[in-house]
């Protein structure tokens, strides 16, 4: 019981840097499981053959918690297996700890939380036939060609504030209009979101689009670098 105890709470701990947030949502977690596992051994080696960097060992301030490797996402499953770590391209990588520094150098209290990375293109096809014919399909890519996930050229993405999110307007995965950043001033004069959040969300893209990252009109955490076509023809799908 006790040894169950405290590997839940190594487990957990292992996901994030900021454990205060991450201890109060332990629940949600819970359903992950142990960490190390041959089969995340696997994938994070398979990540670096493809050239891909753990964000971590770059900069261990920067907290990681990928939703899809919890319940705790639109599907309300694991679609990651053991995958507790955010690869990226190399280019990528750096990009995102310049802007980490940027924050805490407006104030060191700010962190950036990572919720998705790379993704293999297999956590991509059962993501895609769990909502095909749904509503949410048009929000996932077609697994066969990929999108910029599945090339590590994209992250997911939001800012804490001494461990807790700040107020986004809407939490990651809420497919509705209240999450587009096409329509912030009607969001906020018709008070679906805080004057906080948007001042949130644009402090987020300001850091993002200084480092050369292109937005999603329709996910205020999404962000990507390259056109998808470049992509494909430059970069190796992760087709694993
Ligand atoms: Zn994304």
């Amino acid at each position: 019981m006790l040894m169950g105890m405290l590997r839940r709470i190594i487990a957990v701990t292992a996901m994030c840097a900021c454990v205060p947030f991450v201890a109060e949502s332990a629940g949600a977690n819970a359903t992950v499981g142990d960490v190390r596992t041959s089969e995340s051994d696997a994938v994070e080696a398979k990540m670096r053959e493809y050239g891909l960097v753990d964000i971590s060992e770059l900069d261990a301030t920067i907290c990681v918690e990928l939703k899809y490797a919890t319940a705790d996402n639109f599907v309300g499953k694991n679609m990651y297996g053991g995958l507790r770590k955010a690869f990226f391209r190399p280019e990528i990588a750096r990009a995102i700890v310049a802007v980490q520094r940027e924050l805490k150098r407006i104030d060191s209290r700010y962190s950036l939380v990572i919720y998705d990375a790379a993704r293999p293109q297999s956590a991509q096809r059962t993501m895609y036939d769990m909502v095909r014919g749904t509503l949410k399909q048009r929000y996932v890519a077609k697994p066969a060609r990929g999108g910029h996930h599945n090339f590590g050229i994209a992250v997911d993405l939001s800012i804490l504030y001494d461990g807790k999110p700040v107020d986004m307007g809407s939490g990651f995965d809420t497919f509705t209009e209240v999450s587009h950043i096409d329509n912030e001033v009607w969001l906020l004069r018709k008070g679906l979101i805080t004057r906080a959040a948007y001042d949130n969300r644009r402090l987020l893209r300001r850091l993002m689009r200084a480092q050369g990252f292109t937005t999603y009109k329709r996910e205020w955490w999404h962000f990507q670098k390259y056109d998808i076509n470049y992509a494909r023809r430059r970069f190796k799908l992760l087709s694993f």
